[in-house]
């Protein structure tokens, strides 16, 4: 019934807004508003029809992708029948980014090619990354503008806060290696901060991987929504009743570095400068469950890169600490770009979770999650098995659900990492109803199972 109705009340907002009137919201031009900031980047679009159709074959100004001229990295298509092989070419150095049949493709050092080689793969097709991009994307920065870079995303979390001070709380969980700090948005009825809460917790991450800035914007205006919306009952039910916590940024020092020069960089890691002088490592292979096992690259160059240690990086500490000092968490979605799937642990792992219940726990959710974003449900090492990720560590140290939400799109063909503003909206909207989703069973997430 909680369904049915989470159901309708889902479709009646996003067919007709709720404003939100008379709630504490101060009414003054600083206000930030979810529909405002979804109108403003439709309008951006419309107003500016430079803004290319990434569905469609593309002509490229070569200028556009100068910035990648000089990099070492190729994005490259192979064979591998299944996920062992794949797994393989992830620990030759090869960061898949796409799976279509027995090819799989990704992007791969210059110094890794021969690695790949040796381990006796076919490469069916290799361009530096600089001719990749240009043969894929032309939608770059200034077209771009609408997707919050670091500051603008604190503007708007500082602001939603301020004007929701009885249930927000903005607080830092940690700097990153350059020193940023990892912002959290926290929505609790009772308390504040860092302070202790025992109503069940649900927390949402957003872009571990630098070049993953959609899976920003979904975190992001999702907070707003939320918060705009507290007075719907469904919506206040979850305030009075969850500790809820959003941090959209937690590799800020990649993600600025990516759109540093106007120009995307296809930056993933964080900005470590490692020994021999390599920038980064993949915090998406930094948690410790079975760290540095398959699927993670021991060279410092490597995309999949996983660090000298499990949780070696400041940003993977600020949330091992977050997380452990928390026994009352419950569930998490951790957003990446792109593909179009819903994971669920293990991903360092071929077998499936022993524990037959909490399995079953995650299949549902995981099947009634997919249903609103019409994304694929599976057990992430179905893909192929990668160690050291957030959601297998979160899961092992403390039992909490942990999803990672492949977001739009699906393929190259509809912009890859790059998909441009006309995206956002229907990922942003169709997204906020699986996290409400989420919430509705953070309370206690056996309930799926029935009786
Ligand atoms: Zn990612």
């Amino acid at each position: 019934m909680t369904k049915v109705l989470l159901s309708l009340f889902l479709a009646a907002i996003f067919v007709c807004p709720v404003e939100s009137k008379g709630n504490n919201i101060k009414e003054n031009e600083e206000k930030i508003s979810f529909h405002q900031l979804l109108q403003a980047v439709s309008e951006e679009y419309v107003k500016n029809p430079s803004i290319p159709d990434t569905s469609q074959p593309k002509v490229v100004n070569p200028a556009d992708v100068s910035i990648l001229a000089g990099d070492n990295r190729y994005w490259v298509t192979i064979y591998a029948s299944d996920k062992y092989e794949r797994t393989k070419a992830l620990e030759a150095g090869l960061d898949i980014v796409e799976i279509s049949g027995k090819q799989v493709s990704g992007i791969i050092h210059a110094k890794s090619i021969k690695t790949l080689e040796e381990k006796g793969f076919v490469i069916a097709l290799k361009m530096t990354l600089s001719e990749y991009a240009q043969e894929f994307f032309k939608d770059f920065p200034p077209n771009d503008s609408a997707y919050h870079n670091y500051d603008e995303m604190i503007e708007v979390l500082q602001k939603i806060a301020d004007s929701n001070k009885d249930i927000a709380s903005l607080f830092s969980i940690g700097k990153s290696i350059e020193g940023r700090e990892i912002w959290t948005l926290r929505i609790n009825s009772s308390v504040k901060g860092t302070q202790s809460s025992s109503k069940p917790g649900a927390v949402f991450m957003g872009a571990h991987h630098a070049r993953e800035h959609l899976s920003v914007e979904v975190p992001l205006l999702y907070a707003v929504w939320l918060l705009e919306n507290r007075n719907n009952p469904d919506v206040k039910k979850y305030i009075d009743t969850l500790d809820i916590y959003i941090m959209p940024m937690v590799n800020p020092d990649g993600a600025e570095y990516d759109i540093s020069t106007g120009k995307y960089k296809w930056q993933r890691k964080n900005m470590r400068v490692n020994p021999d002088g390599e920038i980064g490592v993949d915090l998406n292979r930094n948690y410790a469950y079975r760290w540095g096992g398959p699927g993670a690259s021991h060279s410092t160059w490597s995309d999949t890169y996983c660090g000298p240690a499990a949780f070696s990086e400041p940003e993977t500490q600020a949330i091992k600490k977050f997380v452990e000092e928390r026994d009352n968490l419950k569930t998490l979605i951790s957003y990446h770009s792109y593909s179009e799937l819903v994971l669920y642990p293990w991903g360092g792992v071929d077998e499936p979770i022993a524990n037959e219940k909490d399995r079953k726990v995650f299949i549902t959710m995981a099947q009634e999650m997919a249903k609103y974003t019409g994304y694929k449900p599976q057990q992430s090492s179905d893909l192929y098995v990668a160690t050291g990720d957030t959601t297998d560590w979160t899961y092992a140290a403390k039992g909490i659900f942990s999803f990672t939400f492949e977001i739009t799109p699906k393929s190259s063909y509809s912009g890859g990492f790059y998909p441009g503003i006309k995206v956002i909206e229907k990922t942003v909207t169709d997204n906020i109803k699986s996290a409400m989703y989420l919430l509705s069973v953070t309370h206690n997430p056996y309930s799926v199972l029935g009786k």
